[in-house]
């Protein structure tokens, strides 16, 4: 009687059904969603955070990320508050001498910005049908129900039916999991970042510095006239004094902690000057993790209705830059195959459809997330490393290798919706 009464329980919170769910509002979902909204068809977006979550982290924005944007239709409103980065310079930390230095304007038409996550995710949010994200939504699990559809189940004990499930719900996805995508791996090093404001200007250039080696990777480019973003990226030893006790889990100390390396390196004192007048977005160390590029290979990146797309897919390590760019490709490219199935060009039925459109957004995201993480794995394993070999490599060889990748990975066409 017992298992009556809950079975009956459930049919009744089960009578709210959605065509199509998309878990996460970040940028891989806004993206999603936008792009089925311009096409046309309706979807709502579940996120677990109360409200857009606000952070002052910011992303380099590459050509691909502003194909996307503009496939999307908010790529002017983006462009027009931001300067444009004209060059990469890297330097290395153990000698302080230019390692490579790139002027994107020789490298044909080629925009670059810094634009804060905050200002990327309103701009899609404001173009999304108001309803549209349901806020406070989280997704506890997944069910299979007869036929095709998925009941959602949500942290706060209500259930959704979703006849089409997009996750696009980061690093730790519900989703991915249930797909059997394997936990991403742990790269072994640990990353933070901020954002220091010069109220009367900065007066550094419009490009990217960053240093490289000695165990770390810091860089900082500017946004604005005001606002330069920096990072830090670096392995903790367990011998380096440096890293033996340090509490990172505070503002003050974080910013020692980020100081530290560099300051006994070849850092200029204006460098290190941007760490210190900052305000610190993060208190503490994100850890630096990724899916390996081999399980990729064979990943079931879609099955029957449901897929992954951003970081649900392909975490990887910062170190080109492109976690959040690609996640806007995933957004118009997943946008495009299941607008176009559910749209019904093709013959079949829509359950057909939907399957091989989600198929073919796969197959075509398949290689490029591969591609992707790989690179960046190798970029970051190359320009931190401390070891003697590598460093006499990554200066006398690598560093121009390294900054075409960097250019390479960035040109990609996602195409229009
Ligand atoms: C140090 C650092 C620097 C970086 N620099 C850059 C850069 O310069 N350029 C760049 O392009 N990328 C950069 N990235 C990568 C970028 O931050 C991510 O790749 C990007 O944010 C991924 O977007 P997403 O939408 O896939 O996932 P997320 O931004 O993680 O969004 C996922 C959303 O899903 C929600 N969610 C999670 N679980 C659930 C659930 N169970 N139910 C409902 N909602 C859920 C979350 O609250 C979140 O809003 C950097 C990353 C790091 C760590």
């Amino acid at each position: 009687r017992k298992f009556t009464a809950a079975a009956a329980s459930m049919q009744r919170q089960e009578e709210s059904g959605e065509d199509i769910v998309i878990v996460g509002a970040g940028l891989a979902g806004l993206a999603a969603a936008l792009g089925l909204h311009r096409k046309g068809v309706r979807s709502v977006v579940l996120e677990s955070s109360p409200s857009l979550r606000a952070s002052g982290f910011a992303f380099a924005t590459w050509p691909n990320a502003f194909r996307a944007l503009d496939a999307l239709g908010v790529g002017d409103q983006i462009r027009k508050l931001h300067l444009h980065i004209e060059g990469l310079r890297v330097m290395s930390a153990s000698t302080g001498e230019i390692a490579k230095e790139v002027d994107f304007r020789d490298e044909g038409p080629h925009e670059t910005c810094r634009v804060t996550r905050d200002l990327l995710l309103r701009a899609l949010e404001e173009e999304l049908p108001a309803g549209t994200i349901r806020y406070s939504s989280k997704i506890v699990s997944i069910h299979d129900q007869d036929g095709a559809a998925k009941i959602l189940h949500l942290a706060d004990g209500s259930t959704l039916r979703a006849k089409v499930l997009i996750g696009c719900d980061g690093v730790n996805s519900v989703v991915a999991k249930w797909l059997g995508l394997p936990k991403p791996s742990h790269s072994g090093r640990l990353a933070t970042r901020g954002l220091a404001h010069y109220p009367d200007g900065h007066g550094f250039q419009p490009e990217f510095l960053q240093f490289i080696g000695h165990g770390f990777r810091f860089g900082f480019v500017p946004c604005d006239g005001t606002r330069i973003y920096w990072f830090y990226t670096w392995s903790p030893s367990q011998n380096a004094s440096a890293d033996k006790g340090v509490d990172v889990e505070g503002a003050a100390k974080m910013k020692q902690h980020v100081l530290a390396r560099p300051r006994s390196s070849k850092v200029p004192a204006g460098a290190l000057e941007v760490v210190e007048r900052s305000h610190m977005s993060d208190a503490s160390a994100a850890p630096l993790r990724f899916r390996s590029p081999l399980s990729l290979l064979f990943a079931s990146i879609s099955k029957g209705n449901v897929c992954v797309a951003g970081d649900a897919l392909h975490p990887m390590t910062p170190d080109l830059g492109q976690g959040g760019c690609s996640a806007l490709e995933d957004g118009v490219i997943l946008a495009r195959c299941l607008g176009d199935a559910v749209l019904g060009a093709e013959a079949g039925t829509e359950e057909e459809r939907i399957e091989s459109g989600l198929r073919e957004y796969a197959g075509m995201r398949r290689w490029r997330s591969v591609q992707l993480v790989g690179a960046a794995y190798m970029v970051g394993f190359v320009q931190q490393s401390d070891n003697a070999v590598v460093s006499f490599l990554r200066e006398k060889v690598l560093a121009g290798a390294l900054a075409r990748s960097l250019l390479k990975m960035a040109d990609y066409d996602c195409g229009t919706l």
